[in-house]
């Protein structure tokens, strides 16, 4: 462990997502790290097309149902208004948060989940509650008339209740993602290589360091995995953190469309996961927050030599630049933009994409040491939720590299993210946080389902 007696000599961080590239930020302001060399290692030039981390957008909201996650983004929130969010990598235009079922019972997680995200708006981070016009800063939305009016540029059938917090926005995830790494360039304290980390050389209760595709070995005092959904080659994480595929799909609109669209709040269904961002540059993002796909793979187990495992790992448009979304994925996000937008029902994609979570069973994130090799610091499990805190994730996980829980805040969010005492007892994890679409689904029986129509880019 690198405490503030032993600060680590050399630091290898495997991963330039949300998780690897804040770590490295971190460490390179910080004093006590002034003397070691740090090392980013990533598998493409970044920013690597298939990373969670990039993308056209991601939502950034305060609105959780945990308050521990509500205060963290109470500590971001500050910085997407600030430099992070400048020249239009940050949009305040609100999200929507609504339930579109008949359903109000306290056993329905998407309705819990709504009323403990709006008691925490309200009642932990204080927002003020009425009509915008009245400077009410979170809107109750008690009826389907209430959702039409702030949704009525979009023209369907948005939800039958919900609230609108206009605190709330998005961020253009990969604009986000450079800003930041010119920040760590900036630094001029971090060695930056495109290089992918084939295995990871584990001793007993060590890691000597790890291997590159080519065969080259680099060593250091510590190694920081953060290569998200992909963990699972390096480190065997069955029972506590899976990859699951999530569906996106991209259409280009019009000028006059943009035009009308682009002041809207995010749209999320607490019912479906279904959401649209609003759009900007003439594309309109639909996406489900989902159960996901599983992609089952038998790999060499990456800490034994001799087994095998099997493991849930992405695949991509780099594996299969083909890869398209499976028919049911297509189906939802088309079913939802008709609904929401009836006016672009029939617009073909321009574009759809497979984006990989990593899943953890409650959906609290994993930054920890691993107990069995004490150099090995693993930082993951974003489970769809671990954009927003770009700014401040990577202050948390240094803290925990060097074994310190500096407040309250911290002290709790670091037993959530602690290494889980006992494993599922399932390899996959399938999360039991509030999703929508199926439990359960497989990439490839789904893909086998039919082919969806090939994107087009035009209008
Ligand atoms: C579709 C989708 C929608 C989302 N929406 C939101 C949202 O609205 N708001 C929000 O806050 N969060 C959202 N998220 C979640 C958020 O984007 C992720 O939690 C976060 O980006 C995860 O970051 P990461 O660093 O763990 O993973 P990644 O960004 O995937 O980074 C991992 C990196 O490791 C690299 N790598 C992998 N293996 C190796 C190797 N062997 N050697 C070297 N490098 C390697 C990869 O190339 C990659 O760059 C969403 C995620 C997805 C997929």
């Amino acid at each position: 462990m690198a405490t503030t007696e032993t600060i680590a000599a050399s630091i290898l961080i495997v991963g330039s997502g949300v998780f690897g590239l804040s770590t490295a930020y971190a460490l390179a302001q910080r004093d006590a790290f002034k003397n070691t060399s740090i090392t980013l290692l990533e598998r493409l030039d970044f920013p690597a097309p298939d990373a969670a981390s990039i993308d056209s957008s991601r939502i950034i909201r305060p609105d959780y149902a945990d308050p521990a996650y509500a205060a963290l983004m109470a500590e971001a929130h500050p910085h997407w208004r600030g430099s992070f969010g400048a020249e239009g990598r940050y949009s305040e235009a609100g999200l929507c948060l609504v339930q579109d079922s008949g359903d109000e019972s306290g056993d329905n997680a998407a309705h819990y989940y709504l009323i403990k995200a709006l008691e925490n708006v309200k009642s932990k981070l204080g927002l003020r509650v009425g009509r915008r016009e009245e400077g009410g800063q979170v809107e109750l939305l008690e009826t389907p008339e209430d959702v039409a009016r702030v949704t009525a540029s979009m023209g369907g059938d948005c939800g039958r209740r919900g609230y609108v917090n206009w605190t709330s926005g998005w961020a253009d995830a990969e604009a986000g993602m450079r800003y930041l790494r010119d920040l760590v360039e900036r630094t001029g304290r971090v060695e930056f290589r495109t290089a992918e980390v084939t295995r990871l050389h584990y001793s007993q209760d060590r890691v000597e360091g790890v291997e590159l595709v080519g065969g080259e070995r680099l060593s250091a005092d510590l190694v920081v995995l953060a290569t998200g959904a992909w963990m699972q080659t390096l480190v065997d994480l069955r029972g506590i953190a899976s990859a699951t595929g999530q569906v996106l799909a991209y259409i280009d609109i019009t000028q006059e469309e943009q035009d009308r669209l682009g002041g809207n709040p995010t749209l999320l269904c607490e019912t479906n996961g279904m959401f649209i961002i609003p759009p900007r540059n003439r594309v309109l993002k639909v996406a489900r927050h989902g159960y996901g796909y599983a992609n089952p793979t038998t790999i060499p187990h990456p800490e034994r030599s001799g087994d095998t495992i099997a493991v849930s790992l992405p695949r991509t448009k780099q594996d299969d630049p083909n890869l398209n979304i499976a028919p049911e994925g297509d189906r939802a996000c088309r079913e939802y933009l008709a609904k929401c937008i009836p006016s672009l029902a029939t617009r073909p994609w321009t574009q759809t994409r497979i984006c990989w979570y990593s899943d953890t069973p409650v959906g609290d994130w994993l930054i920890s040491y691993h107990p069995t090799y004490r150099n090995l610091f693993v930082a993951t499990g974003g489970s769809g939720h671990a954009y927003k805190f770009l700014p401040v994730i990577g202050e948390r996980i240094v803290d925990l590299v060097m074994g310190e829980e500096r407040d309250v805040l911290g002290a709790e969010l670091g037993k959530k993210w602690k290494w889980p005492a006992q494993r599922r007892e399932e390899d996959q994890v399938w999360t039991d946080d509030w999703r929508g679409g199926v439990k359960g689904m497989i990439l490839d029986e789904e893909l086998a389902k039919g082919e969806i129509a090939a994107p087009r880019s035009r209008l």
